[in-house]
């Protein structure tokens, strides 16, 4: 089993080599001679899978163009169109792989790129891209709540736990906490939970979300505004309702980062 698994990525990733390099590009830092051995040892462990959350078509060329410029990476990385809005991104470190993976959210053309890192063995059409990695920030949160493991609950809650920024309890009061959390793009952003202490009176809690990208004021879905909603073909307008809103966007601050938001 493991190892035909691993004979189907070899051979998807000798597809990708072979077939079509010039549907790619590889920006190496100075030594291209080395390229060519990279590729050959098809390493699945610096790739990532990803898509764009649009339903639109995409100029590869720009596209690459744009993360090429915007990660720069130091040993450079190949992108390959490998299906409509599938791609495979490969990198040559775990330094450059780690920073596009810790830098999300990244944008084209205002349009978020799901990333998910390739497993070893796993074919590469069978892996679903459905998560989107964001820096969560957790206002209202009372002194006796700010802590590393209730951080981890609500992280948990919210999407999937990463991990807190590691400013969260340093220096003086913090006005909210920031956790990096894995959504799952098909569910609602959370707008706001109600947490307590055992005996004491519960709190609500609410979220604010850094650099997240288009979501729907009416269903709470990233990847679309309410224009585009599904919901506003089946319900009369009257009806309609929005409950989510601007506010969920957390402010620009220094710390966040704005790359490609352009
Ligand atoms: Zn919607």
């Amino acid at each position: 089993m493991a190892s035909s698994s691993m004979e189907n990525i070899t051979q998807a990733m000798n597809n990708v080599l072979l077939d079509d390099e010039e549907g790619g590009i590889a920006i190496m830092d100075g030594d291209e001679g080395g390229m060519q051995d990279e590729f050959s040892t098809g390493n699945a462990r610096l790739c990532l899978l990803g898509r764009f959350l649009t339903e639109g078509v995409l100029d590869f060329s720009a596209m690459q163009q744009t993360l090429a410029a915007l990660w720069r990476p130091g040993r450079g990385v190949y992108i390959k169109e490998i299906d409509v809005n599938l791609f495979l991104l490969q990198f040559y470190h775990e330094i450059d792989i780690k920073r596009v993976i810790d830098g999300s959210p990244w944008t084209f053309n205002r349009k978020v790129l799901l990333i998910t890192r390739l497993q070893e063995g796993v074919n590469l059409r069978c892996v679903s891209i459905n998560s989107l990695d964001l820096w969560v920030q957790i206002h209202d949160l009372q002194p006796g709540f700010m802590s590393e493991k209730v951080n981890e609950e609500i992280g948990n809650q919210v999407g999937k736990f990463v991990s807190s920024c590691p400013s969260n309890f340093k220096g003086l009061w913090r006005e909210y906490m920031r956790i990096r959390v894995t959504l799952d793009i098909n569910k609602p952003l959370k707008r706001r939970m109600k947490i307590r202490k055992s005996g004491n009176e519960w709190i609500w809690i609410t979220f604010k979300y850094e650099n997240v990208p288009t979501f729907c004021f009416i269903c709470g879905l990233m990847g679309h505004s309410d224009k585009f909603c599904s919901r506003i073909f089946d319900t009369p307008e009257s009806e309609i309702t929005r409950p989510y809103g601007t506010w969920m966007r957390a402010p620009f601050k220094r710390h966040t980062k704005m790359i490609g938001a352009k």
